[in-house]
C-alpha cells in the first residue's frame, strides 16, 4: 500500500486555487497540493486572525486573507472547506468576485444539502462539482492538517446533472494527485450510504459518552478510570468538532432519521436475543460484523494493528 505523496506534477492541474476554511481538511488540502504541486499558486482564506496567524506561520499559501472576494478572484478553482452551515452565505460572498467559469468544489460530509444551499447562490456560468472526501481525524484547525491524510481514501464526487465534464475530470485529476482514489455518484446516494457509515455512528458516539456522563450511580472519575476499549474508542469519535457535526445532522436530517429508524429496529431484535438468551443469533451476528472489519482492514482503509489505547510491544519502554 502506497503511503507516500508522488513526485510533484509536471504541469499543475489548477492555476490558482483558493481553500477557503483553513482547518483541518483545508489545510492538509493546502500541504498536499503544495507538495505535489497540483495547483502553480494557493490562496487561503478564514474568518478567524488565528487561524491565519497560523497558515502564514506555517508557510501553507502563497496569499492568505480574511477577504473572500480577494481570495477567489483570480482562481481557476476554488474549494469551500468550512462547516456546511456557513456555506450559503460564504457563496453570496464569493459570487460576483469569481471569474467567469470557475470550478467552485467543496468537502462537506453532506452533498444533497450543500448542492442546495450552493447552485442558487452561485454565478450560472460556476463549475460547480461538490466532493466529500471520506478522510479525518477527531481534530480540528490548521496545525491539525497533514499532507497525508487523503492517501488511499476515498473521494466522493457528487456533480449535478449536466455538470461540464471537463470540470469534473479536473476535480477527479486533483484528487487523485492527493492520493485519493475517487468514485461519483448521485448526491442523494452518497447521504443515505455516509448516513450509515458515519453520520450514525458519531450520533451514536455522542449518545454513549453522554449517556455515561450523565448517569447518576457512576462518577464522572469511574466513566474515566474504567473506560474500556469500546468505549475509550467511542469518546475518540465523540471528540469531533461540535459545529461541524451539528452541521452534518441538521442538513442530512432524511437519510439519518431513515438510517436511525433501521438501527433502532435492528437493536430492539438484538435486546430480543438477550432477553431469550439466543446465543446462536448473537453469535451469527458478531460472526457477520467480524466479516465486514476483515473486509474493510483487506481495502487498506484500517490497519489490523491492535489498538485499545495500548501499542502492542515486547519492550518494557514506553512506546515513542
Ligand atoms: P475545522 O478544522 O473546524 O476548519 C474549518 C475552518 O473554517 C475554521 O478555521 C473556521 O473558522 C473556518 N470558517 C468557518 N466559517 C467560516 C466562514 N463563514 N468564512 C471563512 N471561514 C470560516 O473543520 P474541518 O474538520 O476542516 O471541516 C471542514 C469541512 O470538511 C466540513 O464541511 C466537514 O463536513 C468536512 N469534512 C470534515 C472531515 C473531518 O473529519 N473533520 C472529513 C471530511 C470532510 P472558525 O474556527 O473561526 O469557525
Amino acid at each position: 500500500m502506497v503511503e507516500r505523496l508522488g513526485e510533484p506534477l509536471a504541469e499543475s492541474i489548477f492555476e490558482e486555487l483558493a481553500i477557503i476554511g483553513v482547518g483541518l481538511i483545508g489545510s492538509s488540502i493546502a500541504r498536499a497540493a503544495r507538495r505535489r504541486h497540483a495547483a502553480q499558486r494557493i490562496v487561503l482564506a478564514d474568518q478567524s486572525v488565528g487561524v491565519l496567524e497560523r497558515a502564514k506561520a506555517l508557510g501553507l499559501g502563497d496569499l492568505v486573507t480574511d477577504d473572500l472576494a480577494r481570495a477567489v478572484s483570480h482562481a481557476d478553482c476554488v474549494i469551500l472547506c468550512v462547516p456546511i452551515g456557513a456555506y450559503e452565505a460564504i457563496a453570496r460572498a464569493i459570487a460576483p468576485a469569481l471569474r467567469p467559469g470557475a470550478i467552485v468544489t467543496d468537502v462537506g460530509s453532506v452533498k444533497g444539502a450543500v448542492i442546495a444551499a450552493l447552485k442558487p447562490a452561485l454565478p450560472a456560468q460556476a463549475r460547480l462539482v461538490p466532493a466529500h472526501p471520506v478522510a479525518g481525524t477527531e481534530y480540528s484547525g490548521p496545525d491539525a492538517g497533514f499532507a497525508t491524510l487523503f492517501i488511499n481514501r476515498w473521494c466522493i464526487l457528487t456533480p449535478p446533472e449536466g455538470t461540464d465534464e471537463t470540470a469534473v475530470e479536473k476535480v477527479r485529476g486533483f484528487w487523485e494527485a492527493l492520493g485519493s482514489h475517487v468514485e461519483t455518484m448521485s448526491a442523494g446516494h452518497h447521504d443515505l450510504v455516509l448516513a450509515i457509515t458515519s453520520h450514525v455512528p458519531h450520533l451514536i458516539a455522542y449518545n454513549l459518552v453522554g449517556a455515561a456522563a450523565d448517569l447518576e450511580e457512576v462518577t464522572q472519575s469511574e466513566v474515566i478510570k474504567f473506560s474500556a476499549g469500546g468505549f475509550r474508542d467511542s469518546t475518540r469519535i465523540a471528540a469531533s468538532d461540535p459545529t461541524m457535526w451539528r452541521d452534518v445532522f441538521l442538513h442530512n436530517k432524511d437519510a439519518v432519521l431513515e438510517m436511525l429508524g433501521r438501527f433502532n429496529e435492528d437493536l430492539t431484535a438484538l435486546q430480543r436475543m438477550i432477553r431469550r438468551g439466543d446465543g446462536d443469533g448473537l453469535f451469527h451476528l458478531f460472526t457477520r460484523t467480524r466479516a465486514i472489519r476483515l473486509g474493510i482492514v483487506a481495502e487498506g482503509q484500517d490497519t489490523a494493528a491492535p489498538d485499545f489505547g495500548r501499542h502492542a510491544t515486547d519492550s518494557d519502554e514506553p512506546p515513542p
